[in-house]
């Protein structure tokens, strides 16, 4: 693919906008859990046709903004190269990894996936092409883009980073009982910068699991844990949840495999939606049947029920406000030395285990509005993100239990996940966040009237919880087999 194609494509893109009235947005639904009715009456931007990687060399990929994280690993690890901070999702774009959030088990070295961009291409409300934004042009745009949601402009090329890499990993398991032990441990190995890659999961209140994962040159094959090429029913047993259930203390991955474990798990969500007992699979058989068909063949290359399909049922499952009320997916910003308050917050808010701790060094730079702390509250350049992802255990409602998440984060310096669902009150919002940077950089940029506001785009704003179909089913039927699960977390993972 040649940059002169491209150009064609993103002129095409630009003189649309300049015709346009309406506000504009991506024709992605993508992954976020929000009403996406708004799009209904906007001018919607196929940002799909931008596929392409156009320049791939030792030091940096170019990639149109709707090429998947997946195909980047594709195209880099078989050069040993490999993009720092890449976030799990294999179906993630470059484009929505920079203008949302993107972030993984090597962010505690690299930061954030936008702190290893290099330049990006932008159109603007007015039609106005930006290209190569970066640190020396156009800097205030390009450290303001982060987390700004598709409120700034069209993004149509990303260049980002690359690092050295090897083929394979080796993962290590370690197993903690005390919430003291594994953090004393975890603040140890995050501040000695050994590993390569590293994250942690609270599998249940004194039950902590760290989980390391380093570069190695040599394999033998036999040794090497393939999963992708399972079907569903093998691949629950082989995911990093089910060897740290089974407190394993090692085992060997594909590089690639290892940066995607969460795209066909979507981190533990297997268990929620594959049967593990011959009467689930009425209840499963009916989750899926309320999928559209599309949904689970939406993965070309991969097949129908493998790679990314954990994803997208998650995100249908969980999209839907009324389902909102029975499981939950959020993750929380907490400064490194705030852990054991933000655990114990969750505890009384949902008691949902188990829950994701992926550290993440925070480059603070005071251009950006979104993506990052507020120094004056949080002193730690390492800040986690907290997921929380999984069946309620409390009766707090989610906007009880959601508010009480924006709240604490707030109130240390950090944010929440603006692609879970937010009850953020406009005041809360606006005193976190700088908006007259976040609205003259809009204004400058011609955004403000041509794109959606960022706190009306990414808040709640339904009225009522949605009481259709899927959802009076999802009511008799998903509620019913989510609590049978929970009931039977202990004798899930064999
Ligand atoms: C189940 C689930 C699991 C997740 N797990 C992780 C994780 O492990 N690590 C992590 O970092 N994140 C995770 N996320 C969050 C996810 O990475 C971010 O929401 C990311 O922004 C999604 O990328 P996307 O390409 O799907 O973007 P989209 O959801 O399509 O877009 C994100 C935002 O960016 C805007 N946007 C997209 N493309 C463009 C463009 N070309 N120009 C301008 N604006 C654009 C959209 O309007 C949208 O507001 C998860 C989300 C879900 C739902």
């Amino acid at each position: 693919m040649s940059y002169s194609e491209y150009n064609l494509k993103i002129k095409k893109i630009a003189n649309s906008i300049k015709n346009n009235t309406k506000l504009i947005t991506t024709n992605r639904k993508g992954h976020n859990y929000r009403d996406l009715k708004f799009k209904k009456n906007q001018t919607r931007i196929e940002t799909g046709i931008l596929t392409n990687v156009l320049e791939l060399n030792e030091k940096y990929i170019d990639c149109e903004s709707a090429v998947t994280i997946g195909k980047v690993n594709r195209s880099t690890i078989p050069r040993e190269r490999m993009i720092p901070a890449l976030p799990e999702g294999d179906n993630f774009t470059v484009g929505g990894c920079l203008a949302g959030l993107g972030l993984g088990s090597s962010s505690y070295i690299y930061g954030f996936f936008n702190d290893n961009v290099i330049d990006f291409d932008i159109i603007l409300g007015n039609g106005e092409l930006i290209k190569d934004v970066s640190e020396t042009s156009h800097s205030d745009l390009f450290y303001g883009i982060a987390g700004t949601y598709g409120t700034m402009g069209i993004i149509t090329r990303v260049k980002i980073k690359l690092i050295p890499c090897k083929k394979f990993v080796k993962v290590n398991y370690h197993h903690y009982n005390s919430f003291e032990n594994f953090y004393e441990e975890f603040s140890k190995m995050i501040k000695n910068k050994n590993d390569d890659f590293i994250e942690a999961f609270a599998n249940k209140k004194n039950s902590y699991t760290i989980v390391s994962a380093n570069f190695i040159k040599n394999v033998d094959q036999n040794k090497v844990a393939v999963i992708k090429d399972k079907d569903i029913m093998k691949q629950r047993n082989m995911t990093i949840y089910a060897q740290i259930s089974n407190k394993k203390e090692s085992c060997y991955l594909r590089l690639l495999d290892y940066l995607e474990r969460y795209s066909y798990a979507a981190f533990w969500g297997h268990y929620l939606y594959t049967p593990y007992k011959k009467r689930d699979y009425l209840y499963a058989g009916l989750m899926y049947s309320l999928m559209p068909q599309e949904i689970l063949d939406s993965s070309p290359g991969h097949g129908r029920y493998n790679i990314s399909k954990y994803f997208h049922a998650a995100n249908h499952i969980v999209g839907d406000y009324y389902r909102d009320e029975y499981v939950l997916a959020t993750d929380i910003g907490v400064p490194l030395s705030k852990l054991k308050e933000a655990m114990d917050l969750a505890d009384e808010m949902t008691d949902t285990y188990p829950r994701w701790i992926c550290p993440i060094y925070d480059h603070f730079n005071p251009k950006k509005i979104f993506c990052t702390r507020r120094p004056e509250l949080c002193d730690d350049d390492i800040i986690f993100d907290l997921g929380i992802y999984g069946i309620k255990n409390t009766s707090k409602s989610s906007k009880e239990i959601n508010q009480a998440f924006e709240k604490f984060s707030f109130e240390q310096g950090m944010f929440k996940g603006f692609f879970s669902t937010c009850y953020f009150t406009y005041d809360d919002f606006w005193n976190q966040f700088d908006k007259s940077k976040y609205d003259s950089l809009r204004t400058k940029y011609h955004a403000k009237n041509n794109f959606m506001n960022i706190f009306d785009k990414i808040n709640y704003r339904s009225k009522t919880k949605k009481d259709n179909l899927r959802s009076k089913l999802f009511k008799f039927f998903g509620k019913r087999y989510l609590k049978h699960i929970n009931n039977n977390k202990e004798s899930l993972i064999q």
